[in-house]
């Protein structure tokens, strides 16, 4: 058997976000009990004004309730402060506030708007061609750009788009998705896994193996595992078979963050 030495996760919501529905006080106990070595809170914010969570979250309220659950669980689980960043290339002088404070452990990166339009109708007025590639080169502009430190779900659009259209053929956009990674490489932004895929209709990870293959292959190192839980009962969810996968793809490390500086823990 092989053995799982420290589990982490870090993509967790709680009701510091518009969609959170546990306390992060919840979380935290429900981590200790899933025998989760580490977590990383990662609170919506977003660059897109027509987002519900444009500006919404009270870094000091947020702060507080962080610190004082470090407190509470100190020696039973390590707790980070992050944020996941919505289109991080938009808006950047509105986004110093955040990615420039000093006590932040961890910015994610994301796309969940494109144009002013939710992912989630997003596809509904075009084909599966024109969806994806609109959806990887909003993708490329925000690893371009960006201030943040890590990619959120790199393929989620699949999420949205796989009722209509199915998958997306990886051949189709190899270039494209190549691009993405040696950009993110380049600039020392690292790819999430994110195992909320296994929640929606493509029952698969967020980004696909074919993406991770071609991640290592361009000697691409730091991966963060997250569950992107919005309740206690999902953190740490799959994130031991991410782990073997891993493995077997080669990848020889899991990275936490620690006021933004990576560090890579052996798995
Ligand atoms: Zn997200
Ligand atoms: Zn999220």
């Amino acid at each position: 058997m092989i053995e799982i030495n420290f589990i982490i996760d870090y993509h967790i919501h709680s009701t510091f976000s518009h969609d959170g529905k546990s306390s992060i006080e919840e979380i935290c106990s429900a981590a200790i009990r899933k025998k989760i070595d580490e977590i990383c809170f990662t609170e919506h914010i977003s660059a897109t004004h027509a987002s519900p969570c444009c500006h919404n979250l009270n870094m000091e309220e947020y702060s507080k309730e962080i610190e004082r659950c470090k407190d509470l669980f100190q020696e039973i689980l390590i707790i980070k402060k992050g944020i996941e960043l919505g289109e991080p290339h938009l808006n950047s002088q509105e986004l110093i506030q955040y990615t420039s404070d000093k006590t932040l452990d961890f910015v994610l990166g994301s796309i969940h708007f494109i144009d002013d339009i939710d992912l989630v109708c997003f596809a509904d007025d075009k084909n599966l061609e024109e969806s994806y590639i609109a959806y990887f080169e909003e993708v490329y502009n925000s690893v371009s750009e960006g201030d943040f430190d890590v990619l959120g779900h790199f393929d989620l659009l699949k999420r949205y788009a796989f009722d209509l259209h199915g998958k997306y053929k990886h051949g189709d956009l190899e270039e494209l998705i190549h691009e993405i990674l040696r950009k993110a490489s380049q600039r020392n932004i690292g790819i999430e896994i994110n195992t909320s895929g296994f929640r929606s209709s493509s029952l698969e990870i967020f980004p696909s193996q074919l993406i991770l293959q071609d991640y290592i292959e361009l000697g691409g190192e730091i991966i963060t595992v997250g569950s992107d839980s919005h309740t206690a009962e999902t953190v740490g969810n799959n994130i031991p078979p991410v782990y073997l996968m891993l493995k077997q793809l080669g990848f020889k490390h899991v990275y936490t963050f620690d006021k933004r500086n990576p560090a890579g823990i052996k798995i």
